[in-house]
């Protein structure tokens, strides 16, 4: 069974990087999350080693704030309407064929015999799943299938700024072969070394620990 740890021990800038055991190179569900908010993160945290100063950062602190809660809290509230019949809390997964590893929030086991990741979000829900949600719930949800053996054919997100609603993905082939595509990109940088374009989206600079030495 996967091992199940506090997500204080791991999570955060003083996660190892993936060459810090060179023998499996692994990269985070944090680190992957920070790449698709902006790719310079992998290089400027990977290639040149420069950690990031998430006790600066206040969405980072008020996220885990966040889990932090909702780990104490519902830890034995079971969800029956999406049909789970159990649930395993802050599980620690990680996969050398994926090469990541990283904590679900919540595994849910589902009356259907399948398994699923929910995860919870600070944001508000904006009548789509960002890609960052989507690809994020989809590594979970091969993480799950890894680690379990079980299939895993939906997600769940749940929204804490739009009174908790919880959206349901239902994962296709697509989802899973984005989100291959994005890990291969990472390491392509971590093992290349090129330097990644600028985020498309200048406001995300505006509270960026690199802001001062990304040009
Ligand atoms: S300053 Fe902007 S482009 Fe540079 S790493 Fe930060 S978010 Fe990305």
């Amino acid at each position: 069974m996967p091992e199940k740890v506090s997500s204080q021990t791991i999570t955060g800038s003083q996660q190892p990087t993936a060459f810090d055991d060179e023998r499996t190179p692994m990269i985070t569900t944090s680190e992957l999350i920070e790449h698709l908010y902006c790719s310079r993160f992998t290089y400027f945290l990977n290639c040149l080693k420069i950690p990031q100063h998430e006790e600066l950062r206040y969405k980072v602190l008020k996220g885990r704030e966040l889990h932090e809660k909702k780990e104490k809290t519902n830890v034995d509230y079971i969800r029956k309407r999406l049909g789970c019949i159990k649930k395993e809390v802050a599980v620690y997964l990680a996969s050398k064929e994926l090469r990541i590893r990283g904590i679900v929030d919540e595994v849910l086991f589902l009356s259907d015999g399948t398994l699923a990741p929910f995860d919870y979000k600070l944001t508000e829900y904006d009548d789509f799943i960002f890609r960052t949600h989507r690809i994020q719930s989809t590594v979970y949800a091969m993480l799950i299938m890894e680690n379990y053996k079980k299939p895993v054919k939906r997600g769940f997100i749940c929204y804490a700024r739009s009174k908790n609603l919880v959206k349901e993905l239902v994962y296709k082939d697509e989802d899973f072969n984005t989100t291959r595509a994005v890990i291969e990109e990472i390491f392509a940088i971590i093992l290349y070394g090129f330097y990644p374009k600028k985020t498309r989206w200048p406001n995300r600079c505006i509270d960026c620990c690199y802001r001062n030495i990304c040009v």
